[in-house]
């Protein structure tokens, strides 16, 4: 849908967007909000600024009910299926701003919500390898053309061909990350040094501080690999290896995941497990509106879309939720 058609759609009066949506429950999610340009994000995706992300609210407030992960877990277990007309809201990756920014506005709202953090981050103590990419693409902007030079050559040398820097830059996959430990001397950047200083991430006291305050965490793996690109045994480890560390810092009333990027191509054996040894209560993907043929897995909806008024993007949720429903609405299958 382009942004033209989602603009009229942001037209259509409250009360029909609302009986398009019907009495579902809503699962954004966010992962960042803030009004400046974040070096270890901007490059990678947009996201909301303060004001756009306070539409929102009002918005999802006005339509439906918010809910806490508690409520969300124990509806499901009742009755098989999330609360009618609500929304949960959540957010990935564990940025500090969830702390500074977020917080504070659903605290004044009442808006319970979730934090999904990735272990190996916690505390600053390491960058993920996503923030590597969006600040090597950041300090490119600055460094000499040599420089440059040699980085291509690097990446090339590493099966990283094409002319634009960027695009190659953002194609490195999680398993050949070491790649970007070796680019940063290129571009005059300490990885370690910037975590430590910058703290992009959500300390062990802000964590204890969300949660005194009502919030809950979840886990978004250790090292934030795509699921489909590992084995079942890899899934496990980076899926225990978080929850496990979680639960050994915080005292942590439900054990609930979010995939990192996606949880298309993870198959049902992986689900089974995690549920039978207990680690997870439930898992999160991104491919809204979907539903999951396994009862404790569900599929969240972005709402980060920052050129896109969150009237649009509802009325988008809203329109694929009803073709989807019009065309039989089959659930995800896991082999
Ligand atoms: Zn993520």
């Amino acid at each position: 849908l382009n942004n033209l058609l989602l603009s009229i759609l942001g037209q259509i009066p409250s009360p029909a967007l609302a009986s398009l949506i019907g009495k579902e429950c809503l699962l954004p999610y966010y992962h960042l909000v803030s009004d400046e340009a974040v070096p270890h994000v901007a490059p990678l995706f947009g996201y909301r600024d303060i004001a756009g992300f306070k539409k929102d609210l009002e918005l999802l407030c006005s339509r439906h009910r918010p809910i806490s992960l508690e409520e969300f877990l124990a509806t499901v277990s009742e009755r098989g299926q999330p609360p009618e007309k609500a929304f949960l809201l959540t957010f990935d990756d564990g940025f500090r701003e969830m702390h500074d920014v977020v917080a504070p506005i659903l605290h004044a709202k009442g808006i319970p919500a979730v934090f999904f953090v990735i272990s190996e981050t916690l505390d600053n103590r390491a960058l993920c390898f996503q923030q590597k990419i969006a600040l090597l693409c950041h300090h490119s902007h600055f460094t000499s053309p040599a420089a440059l030079s040699a980085a291509r050559d690097l990446l090339k040398g590493q099966g990283f061909a094409g002319a634009d820097l960027i695009v190659r830059l953002k194609s490195v996959p999680w398993a050949k990350r070491q790649v970007l430990d070796s680019l940063a001397a290129f571009f005059g950047l300490d990885f370690a040094a910037y975590a430590q200083q910058q703290k992009p991430y959500l300390t062990n006291e802000q964590i204890s501080s969300l949660l005194s305050r009502g919030f809950s965490i979840g886990g978004h793996s250790v090292s934030h690999p795509r699921y489909s690109d590992l084995s079942l045994t890899d899934q496990l480890q980076q899926t225990k290896g978080c929850m496990e560390l979680l639960a050994a810092q915080f005292s942590l009333k439900h054990r609930v995941f979010a995939f990192p990027h996606t949880d298309r191509g993870v198959h049902r054996e992986f689900f089974d497990i995690l549920f039978q040894e207990k680690v997870v209560e439930a898992t999160f993907g991104t491919t809204g509106p979907y539903c999951d043929s396994i009862l404790f897995s569900f599929q969240r909806d972005s709402f980060e879309k920052p050129n896109l008024p969150a009237k649009s993007l509802y009325a988008r949720h809203a329109l694929r939720r009803s073709i989807h429903r019009l065309g039989g609405r089959r659930p995800i299958q896991r082999d």
